[in-house]
């Protein structure tokens, strides 16, 4: 640069010495105009073991110091292009020089630097200004605290001081309780400023176990843990690790040491757990008995709010207010007039326009979130909550205009509280025709939840159907509305409602309604084999596991022939349960339609149950003076006419789809089992059984003929893609002979 220099140009006579510069760092930015991230290059002074000055660079990214390669420099600093080694595609580099520093050599060696130090010789050291000095002692110690704060001895010492506690004077707690207290808060600070905060947060679990074991014997210390746990200034503590702490068994445990601890109060010290008859009443709102089931309630609800923010959470948190509920009438009034049981239905209903719901705007947060979110929440155990809350409600008398009264009308026959006005009104609500508080509560369900035990929507729905005993006209519509959305949902999706209407079915008392499910579910499964060849058509293949819909269909049936539990538990004409006989004599409107769905697992199924239900039984059960078995082999006898009859129809309808040969080798066999029955019918030895026979029965073995046959000339279909594991569809299916 010097003869460019405004010295040099303005004293050109002057021959100045050429000053020399070197590359001492490099400031890189690695990103966009918009975005990035800034690193340095530093040329290190040091001297080598021999005292010879060796020059080092080293890469200072954020709190990573790491060598660097100096013959780097240009391929790191540079900018230009890289090539993807794979795809051979040329990308611009996003990293590149930003800053260069250099340091004049010529004028620093005959000037050396003030504080004595060189560049070149020896390491720099530069004093720190005393705030600076402060900062870095600061951070220093940050770094070695947050260092031995996550180390394991950590929680191994906390553990294990826990543990200690009920050893201490054989298990006795000290007159004060200041020693008690003192670890006890230790190791619920710990849980939360650090286990919890750990990946995974494994210690969570076991040191809250511990907290429960160590202060379960004394109400003392139950009393400080619970305390804590809902004071005003730890509330925001619970609050973050019921709803911000990403570990959902972190979540259950936390969750299930305030339900177990407040349980062990309410026994060991009703007055502090505020439920004594002096300060409690179960209808009065005025005295609303201070104490930690209040404030636990009032914290807990105060939290509602912030479901929004994390939608994974729901489970955790409405288990705990379930627990709550579970524990008594003053929970259930506690939880009512804190307006829990409102919010629920609020957040199931969310998004019905023709709810006008409650009005209430303290959960805007969390509905605004739930109508932007494309992955809804787990409802569960809001449910399950719901569940819990409506064992004490009256849902279907009449309703309470506000909560003094809903509190005052308590039935002390019946234990419950009636609902509020609106409250109802959610339950009620109709859309389309339909009540849609039952749709909802199946929308908010996971679909693979529906063979979960208990199932708590399918809870809901028996327990407000027993509700609504005295209004048969209101069953009837839960019935249509329920049977409406079996129609509605894909057969490969009808898990859930099934499932709704089969909860239904058990709580319904009248056999009309019944039956509605009933024809919907039959309808549902006659849909699979068109709706199966519907989506091989668009998709080229099915894999069987997308296909639990044949399970669910199958699964309500065999549930529903021999389900205990039921409401309509009377007998038909005949002395036969009814739910028993509908099923088998109806067994040609489902069977033959799940018997050519495309999953062998639940083909065979059908088969294993139609042996149970009509081929097993005969003729052993026969008894011809019991009037039971001869009605129940007249069901079954047309049972197997009926099947015979739609086993052909669909196997043809199956065939000319184009399903694939080995398909019919469940349809065959039963066909195979009815042509038994019948021929038994028919045999001169058998003469006990002619009582059952009909005209029409010989001209069905020319069915069976006749189809055997067709299913003989089933074509095959290589291409099918069956997966792993199952028959091969090369595998022509033989026919079993009949002789
Ligand atoms: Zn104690």
């Amino acid at each position: 640069m010097t003869p460019y220099t405004l010295e040099q140009l303005s004293k050109t006579e002057v021959q100045q010495e050429a000053d020399m510069f070197e590359l001492v760092g490099v400031l890189v930015h690695s990103g966009t105009a918009e975005t990035g991230h800034y690193y340095s290059y530093i040329r290190l002074p040091c001297e080598n073991s021999q005292g010879e000055n060796s020059i080092k660079w080293a890469e200072f990214n954020d709190t990573e110091v790491t060598e660097f390669d100096p013959n780097q420099i240009a391929e790191q600093c540079f900018g230009g292009v890289w090539e993807d080694s794979e795809s051979r595609l040329r990308y611009p580099k996003p990293n590149s020089a930003y800053m260069l520093f250099y340091r004049r050599v010529t004028s620093s060696d005959a000037q050396p630097s003030t504080d004595g130090a060189s560049l070149t010789k020896g390491t720099v050291s530069i004093p720190a200004t005393p705030p600076l000095a402060a900062k870095i002692q600061e951070e220093n110690h940050a770094l070695t605290r947050r260092y031995c704060l996550y180390h394991h001895v950590h929680a191994h010492f906390t553990k294990s001081f826990t543990g200690m506690l009920k050893h201490f004077d054989s298990g006795v707690c000290s007159t004060d309780h200041q020693t008690e207290k003192e670890i006890l808060q230790m190791s619920l600070q710990y849980v939360v400023f650090v286990a919890a905060r750990v990946k995974g947060a494994a210690d969570v679990e076991p040191l809250l176990q511990l907290v429960h074991k160590t202060t379960s014997v004394c109400s003392e210390c139950t009393l400080f843990v619970l305390q804590w746990l809902i004071n005003v200034d730890q509330a925001n503590l619970t609050s973050d690790m019921l709803i911000g702490c990403p570990v959902p068994r972190a979540r259950q445990s936390w969750a299930a040491l305030i339900s177990s601890m407040m349980s062990d109060l309410r026994r060991v010290d009703p007055e502090s757990y505020g439920i004594d008859s002096m300060t409690f009443s179960l209808t009065d709102r005025a005295v609303r008995g201070d104490g930690v089931l209040y404030d636990a309630v009032n914290m807990l609800q105060s939290s509602v709010k912030y479901l929004g923010r994390s939608l994974r959470v729901w489970d955790e948190y409405f288990d705990l207010f379930a627990a709550i509920a579970s524990l008594g009438l003053p929970e259930i009034k506690t939880l009512l007039c804190n307006g829990i049981f409102r919010d629920c239905l609020e957040l199931i209903c969310f998004d019905n326009v023709n709810v006008s719901l409650l009005g209430s705007s303290r959960n805007q947060e969390t509905r605004a979130a739930l109508r932007k979110t494309k992955r809804p929440p787990s409802y569960i155990m809001l449910t399950k909550f719901l569940f819990q809350m409506m064992l004490h409600l009256d849902l279907f008398g009449q309703p309470a205009r506000n909560m003094h009264e809903q509190l005052a009308n308590f039935d002390t026959q019946t234990n419950k509280y009636p609902v509020l006005v609106d409250e109802r009104q959610v339950i009620m609500a109709r859309f389309n025709g339909r009540l849609s508080f039952f749709g909802k509560l199946l929308e908010a369900v996971s679909q693979s939840d529906w063979s979960a035990q208990p199932w708590w929507p399918g809870e809901l729905i028996k327990l407000i159907v027993s509700n609504a005993f005295a209004d048969p006209a209101l069953i009837h519509e839960i019935g249509t509305t329920l049977a409406a959305d079996i129609k509605d949902y894909y057969p490969d999706a009808a898990g859930l409602p099934i499932q709704a209407g089969l909860a239904f079915c058990k709580a319904c008392p009248a056999v009309g309604d019944i039956d509605a499910i009933f024809k919907a579910v039959s309808y549902s499964a006659q849909q699979m084999p068109d709706y199966v060849s519907l989506r091989r058509n668009s998709m080229g293949t099915i894999r069987e596991p997308d296909y639990l819909g044949g399970e669910c269909h199958l699964d309500f049936f065999q549930e529903l022939s021999t389900a205990r539990d039921v409401a309509c538990s009377g007998m038909d004409d005949n002395g036969i349960p009814p739910h028993l006989a509908s099923v088998i004599i109806n067994v040609a409107r489902w069977a033959p339609a799940i018997l050519v769905f495309d999953s062998y697992a639940t083909r065979q199924k059908v088969c294993l149950f139609l042996d149970k239900l009509i081929f097993d039984e005969y003729p052993h059960e026969f008894d011809e003076n019991d009037d039971i078995s001869v009605s129940l082999t007249q069901l079954r006898c047309e049972g197997v006419r009926r099947l015979m009859r739609n086993c052909n129809i669909v196997a043809t309808q199956a065939q000319a789809k184009g399903c694939p040969n080995p398909w019919a080798e469940h349809v065959q066999k039963v066909m195979h089992e009815c042509a038994k029955w019948i021929n038994k019918l028919l045999s001169e030895e058998s003469e006990e059984y002619a009582v059952f026979m009909e005209p029409g029965d010989e001209a069905l073995l020319d069915i069976y003929d006749r189809a055997k046959y067709a299913i003989g000339h089933w074509r095959d279909e290589d291409s099918w893609d069956y997966g792993e594991g199952k028959p091969t569809p090369a595998k022509r299916y033989t026919l079993v002979d009949l002789s």
